[in-house]
């Protein structure tokens, strides 16, 4: 089953996407990981990658669109994958299609997960994550049981991701209803929309994608 996640930043697509891949199986393709990992690995375009993802910038359609499309044909994505961060324009979405369909993949699901501005706002100013394994964390809402000390794996270094700015991520969050959340009568034109309610707690979020999973028959 192929999914696509569409929300603001800090809706908890990645938290539910995350769920989702542990739960099925299906491959988490998270644009926002692999693009950070083009920038670890130095590629050719690694600094103005850098440059726009810390400005809070979206990359050039025709660049995002090559990584994501030759990413899908991958064998770990054959028994399905979840997508989290792409596409994120209607321009997106229309090449990434004629690409699907030239591949003979279709997407079955789009989940939009609906959440206030102020609440997004709230969640993401004031999230670090562990610099060794990646764990997330948030000052006040989700703060290591131990403070200074990751749950996960010991670690002392945390890391706040620069486009975690307020004012970057309301620019963030901006873009979101000007260029991502047209995608939502878009994929409802092709009968593949679903909405949740983002603002409930992850267990019931991830419960009303489970039950939209069911209902639509995962495969
Ligand atoms: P995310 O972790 O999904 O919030 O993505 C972090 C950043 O990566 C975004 O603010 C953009 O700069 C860039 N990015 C991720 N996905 C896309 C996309 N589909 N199109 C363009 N830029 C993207």
């Amino acid at each position: 089953m192929n999914l696509l996640l569409i929300g603001p930043p800090g809706s908890g697509k990645g938290t539910q996407a995350e769920i989702l891949e542990k739960k099925f199986g299906f491959k988490l393709l998270s644009t926002g990981a692999i693009l950070r990992s083009l920038i670890a690995e130095g590629n050719k375009d690694a600094l103005e990658v850098k440059r726009l993802i810390e400005g809070g910038k979206l990359i050039p359609d025709e660049k995002i669109i090559k990584i994501m499309g030759t990413r899908i044909l991958h064998p770990d994505c054959l028994k399905g994958f979840i997508l989290d961060g792409f596409p994120r324009t209607v321009g997106q979405a229309i090449a990434f299609d004629s690409m699907l369909a030239s591949a003979g993949v279709h997407l079955d699901v789009v989940i939009k997960i609906n959440i206030d501005d102020k609440l997004v706002l709230e969640r993401i100013v004031g999230r670090f994550s562990c610099s060794t394994c990646g764990a997330l964390y948030h000052k006040t809402l989700k703060p290591p049981k131990q403070s200074g000390v990751c749950d996960i794996c010991g670690g002392k270094d945390f890391t706040i991701r620069a486009d975690d700015e307020e004012k970057k991520v309301r620019v963030r969050i901006e873009d979101y209803h000007r260029k991502t959340e047209p995608l939502a009568p878009y994929y409802k034109s092709k009968r593949l929309l679903h909405e949740v309610n983002g603002a409930k707690s992850i267990e019931d979020v991830a419960k009303q994608i489970g039950d939209i999973l069911d209902k639509v028959g995962r495969k």
